[in-house]
């Protein structure tokens, strides 16, 4: 029997757990880094060599495909509203659970003092970088959005934005000049988008390794040949964990669902199952840029999305929809706050909801970004951002789970935008094979 993808990669991340454990017990470390990490970075790399043309093409096809303009920008409008909408769920969801498990008030005191102490340097760094993000003007992510330079644009994975509109405005062109002169740049990039959707295949080959490295070299990083230490901080952090992660499961496998039997025939099964694979890809990286093409290409081949709805909703998705980021910033500017015996109104609340939207907004596509955005949000309600220092230990481990949620909210939004806009596939396994033969046959 021909086991599955998502088996295969799940044996992959326990075999790296067991491994990164029992290293971290006899002190691999360097050996690990050495000869193990390497593999999960070639796996990283190769994902995000692709993100960039594969967004290109399969964006300026899918916008060029459009006979009408009006409808990119009703499919624009219908999905920012979604996204915000369900990020304010999500902050919600967690500022409710932070204020009704109050984790804060179970830190010990002692415990408390040593995390400041231990972490002093690294909240020094986090808040300078808070400290430039704040500075930009209002119009700032606008004006960021628009390159001067088109290589430039694809010279960094961060610039995704700057790849959409790029993207966006060569459809609108294409779209404008007779068909003489479109169809053969059309050809071309359409050309490319199969070529690059079949890269993901075969890259995807290599995950159950490349997960086993990351997780194995996580631990290795994390546990730096002291498990007990990590076991220490745990246990103190357990009760802020716990409420993070219970807010993530909860919007995951409650509001997401919701969304699904709401606005489309989906099973929810058929979703969970398709997307599986990305959701790991997701947890082992901790970079939902990093994960966009497996999303992307589980979107469009197992759950049926047209390419031309994956190919905006989703890169607009892991840049600015990171409901996963949102709900653990609210949790941990709450849980913070607690912890350091600083009450907060319901004004302060209502803060929070707004600022952890707008931050999760501009955090950055990849690992640890969203502990810096977290900073600003301490900022507006008056909490020192020192207090960072009491949870970057447990950081890395929420980050992975915090990604699988962002990713599985860009998912979602994908496929309802999909069904309402009437081009949601049937979900079949095998349909890039299908659109392969149809295209040989053509
Ligand atoms: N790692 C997250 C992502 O890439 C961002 C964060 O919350 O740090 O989605």
């Amino acid at each position: 029997m021909k086991l599955a993808l998502h088996w295969k990669i799940i044996i992959g991340l326990v075999l790296g757990v067991i491994y990164g454990i029992i290293g971290a017990l006899n002190g691999w470390g360097t050996f690990t880094s050495n000869w193990i990490a390497p593999f999960g970075t070639i796996f990283i790399n190769l994902l995000k060599l692709i993100a960039v043309p594969l967004v290109l093409a399969s964006l300026i096809t899918g916008v060029a495909s459009l006979s009408d303009l009006r409808k990119l920008s009703r499919i624009g409008g219908k999905t920012i509203a979604i996204y915000i909408t369900t990020t304010v769920v999500s902050v919600t969801i967690g500022l409710v659970l932070v204020n009704v498990l109050k984790p804060g008030h179970k830190v010990p005191a002692d415990m408390r003092e040593e995390l400041q102490r231990t972490y002093q340097t690294d909240v020094q760094s986090r808040t300078e970088m808070a400290e430039q993000a704040k500075q930009r003007g209002p119009l700032q992510p606008i004006v960021d959005m628009v390159p001067s330079n088109f290589f430039g644009a694809a010279s960094s994975n961060r610039n995704m934005l700057q790849i959409v509109f790029v993207s966006i405005l060569i459809g609108v062109g294409l779209i404008q000049v007779s068909k003489e002169h479109a169809e053969p740049v059309l050809k071309l990039f359409e050309g490319f988008n199969h070529v690059i959707i079949r890269l993901v295949d075969i890259i995807m080959l290599m995950a159950p390794i490349g997960v086993f490295a990351l997780i194995a070299d996580t631990i290795n990083s994390v546990a730096k040949d002291n498990l007990a230490q990590v076991v220490e901080l745990l246990s103190a952090l357990g009760y802020y964990c716990l409420t993070v992660i219970v807010g993530l499961f909860f919007h995951t496998t409650m509001t997401y669902p919701m969304l699904l039997k709401l606005f489309t025939n989906m099973k929810i099964k058929t979703f969970f199952q398709g997307i599986a694979p990305a959701q790991l890809v997701a947890f082992s990286t901790s970079s939902s840029g990093a994960t966009l093409p497996v999303t992307m290409e589980r979107c469009e081949e197992n759950l049926g999305v047209s390419e031309e709805v994956s190919s905006f909703v989703l890169p607009l998705g892991a840049t600015i929809n990171m409901d996963g980021t949102a709900l653990y910033q609210a949790v941990a500017a709450v849980f913070i706050a607690q912890a350091l015996n600083l009450g907060l109104d319901i004004g302060a609340q209502l803060t929070i909801i707004l600022t952890a939207v707008l931050a999760s907004i501009g955090t950055a596509a990849v690992p640890s970004a969203g502990i810096i955005m977290l900073v600003i949000i301490l900022e507006a309600v008056n909490v020192p951002s020192a207090g960072i220092a009491l949870i970057l230990g447990v950081d890395r481990i929420l980050d992975m789970l915090r990604t699988v949620t962002n990713i599985t909210g860009d998912a979602t939004v994908a496929t309802v935008v999909a069904s309402t806009e009437g081009q949601l596939r049937p979900p079949t396994m095998d349909s890039r094979k299908d659109r392969i033969r149809i295209h040989a046959e053509q």
